[in-house]
Formats: structure tokens, C-alpha cells, sequence
């Protein structure tokens, strides 16, 4: 990231032409091919925005690669200045804005037709002040636990995937298997540097500004864009013995994720169901204790009901770091870039049974592709503190993650995400609902309902913040 103080008047650099800002009656960007005349229409900004097909074609696209909405611009911020005074003039012309950190959403959420993606990952500084990090919203977790890894410490809790944003996922809520232990990112950090709609560069946290931080985290962009966040740290284990067990039933492998997760005896825990080709399913709870020996074995699984087990020791950073080797090969195979109409559901830990029954046999190679991958673990609900992070009203939410590929030869996107609404409707009629990531067709009151008692804060500090309703439109909130 650049300094602040060495501003330029760089205002766009693109394929043979410089961004000037907006013609005031056609609404359209004015170049200096198109305007020839003197650059004083954008603010002064240390960093640039582009107009070239490679950063527009970037950010008309995302992991989903099934919505393409093509932006006039692109800013490169070379400070949380800039994102400021680009917000500040797309408001005072009607321009909407998104924030882009690493692309990951599948959906569109961070694509805006016509307006300008802000593309945060210039905003990557890293400093670790003993129990916390100071960072740039561009960050990636990944480049986030090397640093912090360094010092001996870890953030609490880290996504299965580290290659996305520090922005992006507390845009969402950020879950993985230390959840039930310590709740969401979302509820581990301490401090979030924000632009509002309104332009305004701003400091919250639990003690200033509570309004905004409650909106900000977990509000999908809605009511300003993350430029900074101080994540707490905890000491890092020095290493991790993973246990994956087998379960018969998938009643089996839930009774065994609720008691774990209850008595907290694994640093981490999730769990997957893997189809077999006989149409068959297996249940897996990934079990993780950190500093753990083998003399701990029995102690730790001997009482837990499987009916098999693999049991491996890993250094902590390549554990967390294990979804790296996987991509690699989603890579090669191609399926990396095809179309990924996921969806995470949020079952009602009571009927959570019943639901994944029911939905199994719809889970079809056709309708999952051929690398997908099916999620199933327990987030307890006195964890989450975030207002924004709706799980079920119980004491268990289990998060049913079904990471689709739309493969050659299997469903189209367009079925997969029929299917997505299919279910989301069955968890919703159960009193469930989703984390709101992945391909679900969603309405304005697909959105009331999800917020549900949330919804009349949330509207408030959308009116309060962005009362122009420039922010991140690919949500489809407001
Ligand atoms: C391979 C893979 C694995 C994943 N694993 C997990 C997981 O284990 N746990 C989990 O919780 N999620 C997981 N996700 C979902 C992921 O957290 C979301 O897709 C997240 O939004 C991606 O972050 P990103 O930086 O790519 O965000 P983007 O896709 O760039 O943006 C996501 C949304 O947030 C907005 N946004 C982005 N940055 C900012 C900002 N700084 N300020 C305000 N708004 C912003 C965008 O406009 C957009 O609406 C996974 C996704 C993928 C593709």
C-alpha cells in the first residue's frame, strides 16, 4: 500500500486512455479519449482506476461464474483515502460501488453493472501487535496466518480456504471448525476501519459506533466497505493430530458432532458426507485436537462410536492450510473453473436429521457435478454474538454446505440453483435458513425474512449510512 501523502493526480491508467469521471447528463464515464480536456473532474487518488477490458472482464466475473455484470470502472486504491473519495463521488453521482477482496462469491455479490468495483486486495498490510493484527481488508487469511504464525500466535477462527479476504468474510461472517469454541470471525474482531455510503472514513467497534460495527459485520457490504479490521490472536498450537471417523448412520455422525461439540473436546470439528458410487453415503466427523499425542487416542475417540478411523499428524499451518493441495488438483482437472451454484444451509440443529435425510437422494451425481463437496457440522448458537449472523433459533445450527459444480456433463447451473431454492425452501419451512453466500435466488423479502428481528436495525443503519443506496447492489437487500 502506498503512503497517503504521495498523492498524485494519477486519476486512471487504462489501454491508451485516462478516466476522468462522469459525463453529468449521460451518466457515463468520460475518458480522455472520449473528453480531451483537463483532468480535474475525479479527486486526486494515490492509487488508480482503471477502465481496461482485463480489470473490467475481472471484475464482471467471480469463483460462481454464472452472473457476469460489467462494471464502468475499477479502482485500485493506493489508500483507504481514496476508497473514501471515490465512494464520496460516486454518491454525489448516483453511482453504485461494490468491494471486490478476493472474488469469491459465486453469485455476483460483489460484481455492480455499470459502476465501480472497488478492489481492495492493494489494501494488504500486515502488522502483529502481540494479541492482535492490524490489517488491510484486502489481506488474505493465508497471508494473515503466516505473519501471525511467526509470532506464535493464530486468529481464533479460519475459513476451510484461506486464499479469501479479510474484508470478504467478515462482509459474511467467516465459519470454519473452531466455531465451537469461538464463535464466527465475524465475533473476533475487535475493530473495523470503515468507509460509509456517505464517503466517510470511520473507526467502530463494541464501544464506538456499535450501530455501525454491528451493521458492518456480517452486512454483506450494505452499509459500508471494510478498509481495515484488528483481529485477535491467540497463541498457535504447534501441532495437530486430525482424527477422521466413520460413522454408519448419519444420525450417528450428528449425535457424535453434538456431544463434541457440547463438551468442546476437539480444538476444531466439522464433518462431511461423501457419495458413493452404489449411491450409498458416508459420514465423516473431522475431529481435531491440537497438541495432542498418540497416548491421547483413546482418551480423546475411544467412547465416540465409529466405525473406523484415520488419524493423522500435521504442523499446524499445513493443517490450516490443507485446501491447498485439493485446489491444485481441481486445477488440473478443470473443475476449479466451471460454474459452482453452492449452497450453505443452516439447519435447525432438531431437524437437522430429517432435512439431510430428505435431501440426500436428491443429491445426484448429476446434480452435484464431480468434485463436489458435501458439508455437515453443528455451530453452537451461544457462540455467535454478530446480530447480522442468523443461525436457527436453537441451541445447535448445523451448517449444510452443498459446494456444487456444474461439470461437463452434469447439471446446468441453472437446475443446481433451482435446486439450491428447493432446498433452502425445505430448511426454511423447518425453521432453518442459510448463510448467505452461495447461488440462491433470493427476493427483497427473501431478505426481510432472513434478518428477521435484525431487519429493522439493519434498515436503520442503511438509511443511516448509505442513504443514497449505492453499496454493494449484487446482494439484492435493498
Ligand atoms: C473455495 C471456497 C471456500 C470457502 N470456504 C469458506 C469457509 O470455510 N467458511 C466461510 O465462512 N466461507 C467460505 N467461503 C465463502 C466465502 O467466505 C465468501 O465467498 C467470501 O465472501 C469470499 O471472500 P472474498 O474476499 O472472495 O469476497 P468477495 O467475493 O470479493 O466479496 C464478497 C461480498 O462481500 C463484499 N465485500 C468484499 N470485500 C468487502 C469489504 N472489504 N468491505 C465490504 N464489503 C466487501 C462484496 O461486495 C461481496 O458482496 C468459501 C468460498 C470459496 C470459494
Amino acid at each position: 500500500m502506498r503512503e497517503p501523502g504521495r498523492r498524485s493526480v494519477l486519476t486512471g491508467l487504462m489501454a491508451g486512455a485516462l478516466v476522468l469521471g462522469l459525463d453529468p447528463v449521460t451518466r457515463s464515464w468520460v475518458t480522455a479519449a472520449h473528453a480531451g480536456g483537463p483532468f480535474d473532474r475525479l479527486p486526486p487518488l494515490d492509487g488508480r482506476l482503471r477502465l481496461d477490458d482485463a480489470a473490467l472482464d475481472e471484475a464482471a466475473d467471480d469463483f460462481g461464474h454464472i452472473v457476469s455484470r460489467r462494471p464502468r470502472a475499477v479502482l485500485e486504491p493506493g489508500s483507504v483515502n481514496d476508497v473514501a473519495a471515490m465512494v464520496k463521488y460516486c454518491r454525489r453521482h448516483g453511482v453504485q460501488v461494490a468491494g471486490r477482496g478476493q472474488g469469491h462469491s459465486v453469485h455476483g455479490q460483489s460484481q455492480v453493472e455499470g459502476g465501480l468495483v472497488i478492489d481492495l486486495r492493494p489494501l494488504d498490510t500486515i502488522e502483529i501487535r502481540g494479541d492482535r493484527a492490524v490489517v488491510g481488508a484486502g489481506t488474505t487469511w493465508l497471508d494473515l496466518v503466516r505473519a501471525a504464525l511467526a509470532e506464535g500466535r493464530t486468529p481464533p477462527v479460519l475459513t476451510d480456504y484461506l486464499g479469501l479476504s479479510v474484508g470478504g468474510t467478515l462482509s459474511l461472517g467467516g465459519l470454519g471448525g473452531a466455531a465451537g469454541h469461538h464463535g464466527a470471525q465475524v465475533d473476533n474482531v475487535l475493530e473495523l476501519k470503515v468507509v460509509t455510503g456517505k464517503g466517510e472514513l470511520t473507526t467502530c467497534s463494541p464501544t464506538r459506533r456499535r450501530d455501525l460495527f454491528d451493521a458492518v459485520r456480517g452486512g454483506l457490504g450494505q452499509v459500508g466497505i471494510i478498509v481495515g479490521a484488528v483481529v485477535r490472536l491467540l497463541p498457535a498450537p504447534a501441532a495437530v493430530r486430525r482424527y477422521n471417523l466413520t460413522y454408519p448412520t448419519l444420525e450417528a455422525l450428528t449425535a457424535a458432532q453434538r456431544r463434541m461439540v457440547d463438551e468442546g473436546r476437539f480444538g476444531y470439528l466439522e464433518g462431511s458426507l461423501s457419495r458413493v458410487e452404489d449411491g450409498s453415503w458416508t459420514f465423516v466427523m473431522e475431529a481435531v485436537a491440537f497438541d495432542a499425542v498418540p497416548a491421547d487416542d483413546d482418551r480423546l475417540t475411544g467412547d465416540l462410536g465409529h466405525v473406523s478411523a484415520v488419524i493423522d499428524d500435521l504442523s499446524y499451518f499445513d493443517f490450516l492450510n490443507r485446501i491447498a493441495p485439493v485446489v491444485e488438483i481441481l486445477i488440473e482437472l478443470g473443475e476449479w473453473a466451471r460454474p459452482h451454484p453452492w449452497i450453505d444451509a443452516f439447519l435447525p440443529g432438531s431437524k437437522t436429521d430429517e432435512l439431510v435425510a430428505e435431501t440426500l437422494p436428491e443429491l445426484t451425481p448429476d446434480l452435484i457435478g464431480l468434485s463436489a463437496v458435501i458439508l455437515l457440522y453443528p455451530i453452537p448458537a451461544a457462540k455467535v454474538r454478530t446480530p447480522l449472523l442468523r443461525l436457527a433459533k436453537e441451541k445447535h445450527t448445523f451448517l449444510f454446505g452443498v459446494l456444487r459444480t456444474s461439470s461437463p456433463g452434469s447439471a446446468s447451473p441453472a437446475a443446481m440453483i433451482a435446486a439450491n431454492r428447493a432446498l433452502y425452501e425445505r430448511v426454511r419451512a423447518a425453521g432453518g435458513g442459510r448463510y448467505p453466500t452461495g447461488a440462491v435466488s433470493f427476493s427483497r423479502d427473501d431478505w426481510r425474512r432472513h434478518f428477521g428481528p435484525a431487519w429493522p436495525a439493519f434498515q436503520a443503519a442503511k438509511r443511516a449510512y448509505d442513504p443514497s443506496n449505492i453499496l454493494t447492489p449484487g446482494q439484492g437487500i435493498f
